[in-house]
């Protein structure tokens, strides 16, 4: 197999760490596609099938990403948006590994490996786009309740 090398040291992204930082702060899994443009199993990430309202920040570096507004049912079992949050806060890369013509999505901020965009699928969104994200390149924030740490809870009302 023809594993691709990341031989550029330097991204010029604003946050730019070392291999081993990248392998200290993040679990095997989440490197291997965040760092080494793995791909999780379809069917398998913890967002591909999610509907929940929020925001989806990088797992690398907490940047958002995408929001539930552009989140749409694809079934190709990853999370798929129509758009990023914003204009700027992916960036594309062309991946001709694996023998096809691809569009690599990497985060601005940190240049982790996201997922792929696909175009012209006929999904019937408002871009013909399909941001195919994987789940563990995402941490999804709701926005509807607070997410709360692990309280007690009620036992301590005054
Ligand atoms: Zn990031």
């Amino acid at each position: 197999m023809n594993t691709p090398e990341n031989t550029s040291k330097t991204t010029g992204v604003p946050l730019e760490k070392s291999d081993a930082q990248w392998r200290e702060e993040l679990t095997p899994d989440e490197y291997r596609v965040l760092r080494q443009a793995g791909t999780e199993r379809p069917y398998t990430g913890e967002y591909w099938d999610t509907h929940t309202e929020g925001v989806y920040q990088c797992r690398a570096c907490g940047s958002q990403l995408f929001t539930s507004h552009e989140k749409f049912d694809s079934h190709c079992g990853w999370p798929s948006f129509w758009a990023p949050l914003a204009e700027g806060t992916v960036r594309y890369l062309h991946d001709r590994t694996m023998g096809m013509d691809r569009v690599e999505v990497r985060c601005a901020n940190c240049d982790s490996h996201l997922g792929h965009v696909f175009e012209g699928e006929g999904y019937g969104t408002p871009t013909d786009q399909r941001f195919c994200i994987n789940s563990i390149s995402l941490r999804l924030v709701e926005s509807k309740e607070p997410v709360e740490s692990k309280e007690p809870a009620e036992s301590e009302r005054k």
